[in-house]
């Protein structure tokens, strides 16, 4: 059986003249799956009933289900944990920012790029996420907001995985999120961050689609950031930075690059000076996060005074910097924990 849950209307067009059926069948079903949130075809009452069985009988509607839902004691950030029918887990979290509501999507199931402050890459990569399955992330979270008479308004590709690693499915994704029968979400209030996989930079860059690039830097000289990302061995910072750019000047769009502070590891003055050396004259904003606690890898917090010192060495280089608002650390919203604590429950069990 096919899926038809994140095929685009054209393909169903394609799929639907294949057997037969009129055209404007295949709007109906995709207004059913993709505004009103149908869960099988069955649900799809416009359509004749023989229509629907037949349907059913050739495709399925593939939607995770959810299995652990986590919410913030400030009830402004909710975890969901999603398991698709294989098995595969992801991890999606709903941030009901002042601006509007944020979601941050997985684009991978786990992840094998080995940053060490990660807790997505403990047990690697099970798999890619289809177009379909990243849809399903957001129409899960959509459906939950319309029934508050809200809905999603800005969507980052933070979740576990490294979208560029699963580029056509990424971009397929974004694009029919931006399509008028989906979501219709504007490129610019999607942001996609990666930990630097050069070549893929410069293909998104080419597709016209003006998404925010976020770029992982966390450390500015490239033994340091060898030993917190093991793919600067690939994809070294200096190269990095330089697609950062050429995706600027290519866009229009800035760049944002993450800064992950650990304490006596890279939030000194010294890094600080580095980190504006290697920006300056870039498009280019800063966006600095005091580590969660990896204790296990010896990763602490850095003190307020650190923070406050590191973001003004930045400032007086002109490097626009801001400190990440800590949102619903009480439910494990940081990258991938939710997922590894399920996982690590589910190896104990076997
Ligand atoms: S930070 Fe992102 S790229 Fe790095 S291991 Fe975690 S999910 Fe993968």
């Amino acid at each position: 059986m096919k899926s038809i849950f994140g095929m685009t209307l054209e393909e169903m067009q394609a799929e639907f003249s294949a057997q037969n059926l009129e055209k404007y069948r295949a709007k109906q079903v995709a207004e059913w799956l993709y505004k009103k949130f149908a869960k099988s075809f069955s649900d799809m009452t416009n359509l004749p009933k023989d229509l629907r069985a037949a349907l059913g009988a050739k495709y399925r509607i593939e939607k995770p289900t959810l299995r652990t839902r986590l919410d913030s004691a400030d009830g402004r950030t909710s975890k969901f944990l999603l398991v698709f029918p294989d098995g595969a887990s992801v991890e999606s979290v709903l941030m009901r920012q002042p601006y509007g509501n944020s979601i941050c999507i997985s684009t991978q199931a786990g992840c094998n790029m080995g940053c060490a402050f990660c807790a997505s890459t403990l047990h690697g990569l099970a798999r890619n996420l289809t177009a379909g399955e990243m849809l399903a992330e957001v129409l899960f979270i959509e459906e939950m907001l319309s029934k508050e008479g809200e809905k999603v308004d800005t969507m980052v590709l933070m979740g576990s995985g490294e979208p560029l690693m699963n580029y056509d499915n990424v971009v397929c994704f974004l694009r029919l999120l931006h399509e008028k029968y989906v979501l219709n979400m504007g490129y610019r209030n999607i942001t996609l961050s990666t930990s630097g996989i050069v070549p893929a930079i410069d293909d998104l860059a080419e597709e016209g689609m003006p998404i925010t690039l976020s770029i992982s830097l966390h450390a500015p000289r490239e033994e340091l950031r060898t030993d917190l990302m093991p793919i600067n061995r690939k994809y070294p910072l200096a190269d990095v930075v330089a697609a950062g750019r050429r995706y600027a000047e290519k866009t229009g769009r800035r760049v944002t690059y993450e800064y992950i502070l650990i304490r006596d590891l890279n939030d000194g003055e010294r890094e600080a000076r580095e980190l504006a050396k290697l920006l300056k004259g870039q498009t280019a904003s800063v966006n600095l996060i005091p580590v969660n606690p990896v204790p296990e890898r010896g990763f602490e917090r850095p003190t307020d005074e650190s923070v406050a010192s590191f973001c003004s060495i930045l400032a007086h280089q002109r490097i626009t910097a801001t400190v990440r608002r800590e949102m619903g650390s009480d439910i494990q919203a940081a990258c991938g924990q939710l997922r590894s604590r399920h996982m690590s429950a589910e190896e104990k069990l076997q």
